[in-house]
């Protein structure tokens, strides 16, 4: 059997916390024989620069370039706000996706039945949602250069940002979409703003050659991105994959996130290039954040954490059976009626962080068996 090489990375708050309880799940799994998994821990973030005065160190940036995939929960918190702009928690997670070349984001928006009315927008429009937006990472206006303030002398400044794609970047994350569109509802909706942008121009350009090229099976869509916005909010369930470019990705998987009723169960996956094998360097975190303020309580909603290990079986491990029933546990303990304090809705009791891993875990074992 394929031992499959994850790295932890727990990092600050409540990090520690959830990822132990994606560590049951990896424990049970390897006891089920579903796969074996050999996993290390390492240092990220804030706990990486209270052990070693950077955010992470060179000896964990190898054990992730070895590794086949890196579960991280969250960086940063009060502690370190004072620390030096380099050093910040945050670095650590940047250096990340840089060093690992993790250009491609994808966040899905899954609305479990069980919790639509924790969100935002009616039942009828939420209920069983379920797409994906997949977020160029590594381009666009955060990167491109010149990106400056310019004294202009007389008493005025120029903020400049430069938004640049090359048709090399949209093409590889159009094959992101495209290939992830075939494997579920086979429908591409691409983003950009191509009526006031170049750069939007030509990411319509590219990525519609790419279709005709080699993805003509595929469905594919063209919109605005301000129109996607007000279509998110107004009838998110005509979207399956969503593509867009890093500005406008960052944006609109807030919004989706949204949809689903709260940030403790979202999960996400950052890819990079695939080399000659087809594998791909990968990394899976939590959408939310440390969440300082509940630290240390066990409290924590460890479902995005635990919905981020399932994407790894699914997209680092090759194990969409495993994936399912993960996802299908999940959605279990959600039907039971379980709910950390995040997702209490008008629910009579909360579970512990604790309690809700092991439930998932108990379904997981059911599904299984
Ligand atoms: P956050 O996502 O940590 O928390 C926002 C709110 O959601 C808080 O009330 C928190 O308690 C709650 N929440 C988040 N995850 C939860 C979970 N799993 N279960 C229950 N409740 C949960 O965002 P923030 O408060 O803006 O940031 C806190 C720290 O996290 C900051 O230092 C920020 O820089 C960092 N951050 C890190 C990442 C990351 O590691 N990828 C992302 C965002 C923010």
């Amino acid at each position: 059997m394929t031992v499959f090489k994850l790295l932890l990375l727990p990092g600050d708050g409540i990090g520690p916390e959830i990822t132990a309880e994606a560590a049951k799940v990896i424990a049970f799994l390897g006891e089920a024989g579903v796969a074996k998994f050999e996993t290390q821990t390492g240092l990220v973030g804030g706990a990486a620069y209270d052990v070693h005065g950077v955010a992470i160190s060179e000896s964990d940036m190898e054990l992730a370039q070895e590794c086949d995939a890196v579960l991280l929960a969250a960086v940063g918190g009060p502690k370190w706000d004072g620390v030096p702009y380099d050093l910040r928690p945050e670095a650590g997670l940047l250096r990340l996706r840089k060093d690992l070349g993790l250009f491609a984001n994808l966040r899905p928006a899954i609305c479990y039945p069980a919790l639509a009315e924790a969100s935002s927008l009616k039942r009828e429009l939420v209920d069983g949602l379920d797409i994906m937006i997949v977020r160029e990472l590594t381009g666009g206006v955060y990167f491109g250069e010149p990106k400056e303030i310019i004294d202009l002398g007389n008493g005025q400044k120029r903020g400049v940002d430069t938004q640049v794609y090359d048709t090399y970047e949209i093409e590889r994350i159009g094959r992101v979409a495209f290939d992830l569109a075939r494997k579920r509802n086979n429908k591409v909706t691409s983003s950009e703003k191509a009526n006031v942008m170049k750069s939007g121009l030509l990411w319509r350009e590219v990525i519609t050659a790419l279709h005709k090229r080699e993805y003509p099976d595929v469905q594919l869509e063209h919109m605005l991105a301000d129109a996607l916005g007000m279509q998110l909010v107004r009838w998110p369930k005509q979207f399956d994959v969503i593509v867009t470019d890093n500005l406008f990705g960052d944006m609109l998987s807030d919004v989706a996130s949204m949809l689903t009723g709260s940030l403790g169960m979202l999960p996400s996956a950052s890819l990079g290039a695939a080399d000659a094998n087809g594998k791909r360097k990968a990394m899976y975190e939590p959408a939310h954040g440390s969440a300082p303020d509940i630290a240390g309580k066990g409290i924590a909603n460890p479902i995005a954490m635990i919905g981020s290990l399932g994407m790894a079986l699914r997209y680092s491990f090759d194990l969409p059976k495993a994936a399912d029933a993960v996802e299908a546990a999940i959605a279990a303990v959600l039907a039971q009626g379980l709910r950390t304090p995040d997702i209490k809705g008008s629910a009579a009791a909360t579970v512990s962080t604790g309690q809700m891993g092991d439930a998932i875990v108990k379904e997981l074992a059911e599904i299984l068996k």
